[in-house]
């Protein structure tokens, strides 16, 4: 059996060691380790890398603690709209949806729309109708709601500003998540999901559902998933550089990833991380912010889960 390798991240951004309490930090331990098992015991059994991702990024959707699925940050106009993509990289096959409210699982109709349609990206009425088509359940309102998402929303609601979760106050909560696998057969995948940036505005669209921004695989390099300000993913076409230099410039994937997030990120002024895998176990995790929520596991002996630098 070839080796497997699994990472997943809930967001970068300014998490100052020793703000959090104990009790805190502990809890999103929890879920980061619960959604790396999800995903991981899937690649044990021979299970597919799409398969593991679109199981650890739902269990990360499904905890308020981070900005995806339930606890999804507020728009200007105080709603809850998702974004995801996930991307097969034995087919390059992808699919994205994005501005859609009401689902519980983001990733699963991103996964849909790769599957069960003829396109990759799918937006905001014409991703509810195909929801809707599927006969996916529609949660309310009240489901997404965290209180203290409210809260940063209050913060800067009614002004032009629109900021990532992450960075609000040192004490607020992070974000977007993502996870990335290679499993037995050496086939690469990764998924992404978000509520965006506080008080976005509305339509406002991030990287995390665009292909080749916040989100790539491909067997012949690797899988990567982004978080941070989405704007400069888009601009720097973040995930598929990654990809990029690793193909025509013969990168490792550590030396491309940092590349990319110490460097050239760096200089376009954007902030962030990002998780990536390639086809033999290797895992990159880098990030400019004070931290990065992140996990990983591999049958060549990684396994950690850590908030801060170190
Ligand atoms: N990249 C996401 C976005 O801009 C935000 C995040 O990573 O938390 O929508």
């Amino acid at each position: 059996m070839k080796k497997i390798a699994l990472a997943i991240h809930g967001g970068a951004g300014t998490l100052v060691r020793g703000i959090m309490t104990p009790e805190k930090e502990s809890m999103y331990k929890a879920v980061l380790e619960r959604a790396l098992q999800k995903g991981y015991l899937l690649l044990e059994s021979g299970g597919s890398a799409v398969e593991a991702v679109e199981a650890s990024v739902k269990e990360l959707e499904d905890s308020h603690l981070f900005n995806a699925g339930k606890g999804s940050v507020f728009t200007s106009e105080g709603k809850h709209e998702m974004d995801a993509s996930i991307m097969d990289g034995k087919t390059l096959n992808a699919g994205a949806i994005s501005l859609v409210s009401g689902i519980k699982n983001p990733i699963s109709l991103a996964r849909d729309v790769m599957e069960k349609s003829d396109h990759v990206f799918l937006a905001s009425k014409g991703a509810m109708q195909f929801a809707e088509k599927l006969k996916y359940h529609l949660e309310d309102e009240k489901y997404f709601y965290d209180e203290l998402r409210f809260q940063q929303w209050q913060e800067i609601r009614g002004t032009k500003s629109f900021k990532l979760d992450h960075s609000v106050n040192k004490d607020s909560k992070f974000g977007t998540v993502g996870a990335v696998a290679c499993d037995s057969f050496a086939n690469l995948a990764a998924a992404t999901s978000t509520g965006g940036m506080t008080n976005k505005q509305f339509g406002r669209v991030g990287d995390s559902p665009m292909i080749g921004a916040g989100n790539y695989a491909n067997n012949k390099t690797c899988a990567v998933s982004c978080t941070g300000s989405g704007e400069f993913f888009i601009r720097g076409v973040v995930a598929y550089d990654l990809s990029c230099l690793m193909e025509y410039k013969n990168l490792s994937l550590q030396d491309a990833a940092e590349e990319l997030i110490q460097n050239r990120l760096l200089k376009l002024g954007g902030d962030g991380g990002l998780i990536a895998v390639d086809a033999l176990g290797n895992i990159a995790m880098p990030f400019n912010t004070e931290g990065m929520y992140r996990a990983c596991k591999s049958s060549d002996g990684a396994d950690q889960i850590s908030i801060y630098m170190n």
